[in-house]
């Protein structure tokens, strides 16, 4: 594995998440982001996220100071052209995934793996706006980047053996699991995820159980760590109804169909935690 120099696009949520870690391996990291302001908020939050680990102990101030230095920003992708990976998390649309990927591919040299951390969107489809198909993968990772162990990998119908080879092996290198899966909607996270949190909707639309109720049996019985519907506001509510439609228009299965309560808190604007309201209140 010949990775050392790592180009990050989006200096959001994930961007932010994925450029610390790789960072905090050692990696020199170049995060990419067409707003400047979210390059400065990008950097702020790496740093507040940094001293959060440093009161649990978990690093040191050396180690701070370390991560920091190998991050440098930059608005302009020329930045990126000697990258040896390149993962990309900027918003979930398919023409902005496709623009960015078709210019990475005139930046970049021609060895650079160009990863995509989408949650739905065809690595296949992807992969087929590059003269690189072979070399653009799915590197779904999950939040929060920094304290979630697994890597979802995902192979395009294009990707090449050497591409899945290098990004298992980086994974290890950042201490995270990479697990592999084929490209379809979904993945398997998702495909698993958002059924069950629609499912819980359906619960409570029918009047099975308040809220609070849906969520303690699940955590309490499933042992999960926090129940489907505080996840759901966590995720956004939005973004679960847009995944469901995704399933819905592109496997055409009625099980996918999205529950009502679902659509209709969607219109409503209760979008979960980012909006104030969504099952609960913030
Ligand atoms: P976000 O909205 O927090 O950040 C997106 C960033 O991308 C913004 O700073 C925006 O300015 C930037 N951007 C938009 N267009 C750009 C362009 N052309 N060039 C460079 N930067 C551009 O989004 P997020 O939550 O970090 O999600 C990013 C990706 O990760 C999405 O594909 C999303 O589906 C995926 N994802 C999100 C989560 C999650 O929990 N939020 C989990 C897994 C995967």
């Amino acid at each position: 594995m010949s990775i050392n120099k790592v180009g990050v696009i989006g200096a959001g949520t994930m961007g932010n998440g994925i450029a610390q870690v790789f960072a905090a391996h050692g990696f020199e990291v170049v995060i990419n982001d067409i707003s400047g302001q979210a390059l400065e908020r990008g950097v702020g939050n790496i740093t507040n996220s940094l001293d959060r680990l440093i009161k649990s102990e978990k690093i040191s101030d050396a180690d701070k100071n370390g991560t920091l230095s190998r991050i440098s920003t930059s608005t302009d992708m020329s930045a990126l052209a000697d990258a040896d990976l390149v993962v990309e998390a900027a918003s979930e649309n398919f023409e902005i995934k496709a623009n960015i990927f078709s210019e990475l591919d005139k930046v970049c040299k021609a060895e650079t793996i160009l990863a995509s951390n989408t949650s739905s969107i065809s690595l296949t489809r992807i992969a087929a706006v590059t003269s690189r198909p072979e070399k653009v993968i799915g590197m779904h990772f999950m939040n929060p980047v920094p304290l979630m162990k697994l890597i979802e990998v995902i192979r395009a119908l294009q990707t090449d053996d050497a591409t899945c080879a290098v990004i298992e092996e980086l994974s290890a290198a950042l201490n995270k699991t990479a697990v592999m899966a084929q490209d379809s909607p979904g993945f398997v996270a998702n495909r698993i995820l958002v059924p069950m949190i629609n499912e819980a909707i359906f619960c409570l639309q029918e009047g099975i159980a308040e809220p609070e109720a849906i969520d303690e049996i699940m955590k309490l019985g499933m042992n999960h760590p926090i129940g489907p519907l505080a996840l759901a506001d966590l995720i956004g509510l939005d973004v679960i109804l847009s995944i469901t439609r995704v399933f819905q228009e592109e496997l055409g299965d009625p099980k996918f169909r999205p529950c009502p309560l679902l659509i209709r808190m969607v219109d409503a604007g209760y979008l979960g935690r980012k909006a104030g309201r969504g099952f609960y209140q913030y």
